[in-house]
């Protein structure tokens, strides 16, 4: 489980995380909604240790990610936490194959024939076995995308993160991201997406939390959080970006 608490995040001097409290039990879906520049990204940025807090904490599993103003454990803990952005980050001038294998033989030092072997297998896992040796240009963005998710998958990450991974591709092409995501919930990964695919949320999401000017608002089951009546924030939220 992830369990933050108290969470502030200043920049320049505008608090954009506000003292966030957000639990997302291991083995289950927690997803966060919320207006564009309401903290989402920063949020998970923290989570993933991209980002330092100003104060409180982000505990894993009951170990301490970071503690204000410094990062314990920083490479151990890190890599446990596998991150999926809107923008797929693939090195252009490696093969799908060879983006996955390089965060192997990076982070975990394996030899090639290791790496490429993992890698395969978790291409594989996302339907992309054949298209193994193509590079990213001559991927669609939902293969691209899924490339990425193998990537982080090939790291055995405890936690996973995801940040809008469908909102930079075309509506055709979100569902098969969608999928794979789905099938990875079901397998028990531990998952926080942001993510405006309510459909998505309502149906995957074990909790659901709405984020607004750095605060959560509303949380809860999906149930409970879409039920009406709607915090009024929330219904304005839903009636702009849904
Ligand atoms: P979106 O839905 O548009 O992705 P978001 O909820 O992810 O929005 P954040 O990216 O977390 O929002 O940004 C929250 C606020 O923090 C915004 O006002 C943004 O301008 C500000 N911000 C984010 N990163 C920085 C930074 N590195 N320096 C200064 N301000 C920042
Ligand atoms: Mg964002």
């Amino acid at each position: 489980a992830i369990e933050v608490s108290g969470l502030v995040k200043i920049f320049g001097d505008v608090p954009v995380l506000d003292g966030v409290n957000l639990s997302a039990p291991a083995h289950q879906v927690t997803c966060l909604i919320g207006p564009s520049g309401s903290g989402k990204s920063t949020l998970l940025r923290c989570m993933a240790m991209l980002e330092r807090q100003d104060a409180g904490s982000i505990q894993i599993d009951g170990q301490p990610l970071s503690i204000a103003g410094q990062h314990a454990r920083k490479g151990d803990l890190r890599s446990r936490i596998g991150m999926v952005f809107q923008q797929f980050n693939l090195w252009p001038h490696m093969t799908a194959l060879g983006n996955v294998a390089e965060a192997l033989r990076t982070v975990r030092r394996q030899p090639r024939r290791k790496a490429e072997d993992r890698a395969m297998a978790e291409l594989e896992k996302v339907g992309l076995a054949e298209r193994a040796h193509l590079y990213p240009r001559q991927l669609s963005g939902g293969q691209q995308q899924r490339v990425a998710i193998a990537r982080a998958l090939a790291l055995d990450p405890q936690l996973m993160l995801f940040d809008e991974p469908t909102s930079a591709l075309d509506p055709e092409l979100t569902g098969e991201v969608l999928n794979v995501m789905r099938r990875l919930a079901t397998s028990g990964m531990s998952m926080v997406v942001v993510s405006h695919e309510i459909g998505f949320v309502a149906s995957v999401a074990g909790h659901v939390a709405f984020l607004d000017r750095g605060k959560i608002v509303v949380s809860g089951s999906p149930e409970e959080v879409f039920a009406k009546p709607r915090h009024p924030r929330l219904t304005q939220f839903l009636e702009t970006y849904i």
